[in-house]
């Protein structure tokens, strides 16, 4: 007798997001400030960096934004340090435009 299979459907803390950008796991403003210092102290010179496509734009923690790389919003990346790296908006916006909702 095999009795009290009692098996809970689903793992917990897995969330799937398809296609949408969630505001929620790109962080609070503060979050994504220390973010963006992060990105201008770990790939530029803790002033200013150098957008990643090579447009020549020189972004500070003002102007700078994350880019997901290597693993793209598209492919689930997320916005955690180790996947990101720093880019202007024209080239950000020109390179995820298409999951813009
Ligand atoms: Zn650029």
């Amino acid at each position: 007798m095999a009795g009290g299979h009692h098996r809970q459907s689903g793992a917990p803390g897995v969330t799937v997001t398809r296609g949408t950008t969630n505001r929620n796991a790109r962080g609070g403003s503060p979050a994504r400030r220390a973010r963006r210092q992060w990105l201008v102290d770990t790939f530029g010179d803790g002033a200013t960096v150098g957008c990643a496509f090579g447009c020549g734009a020189v972004l500070t923690v003002d102007t700078v934004t994350a880019d997901r790389y290597p693993v793209p919003g598209c492919n689930g990346g997320t916005y955690r340090r180790g996947n990101i790296r720093p880019a202007c908006g024209p080239c950000n916006s020109r390179h995820g435009g298409a999951l813009r909702s």
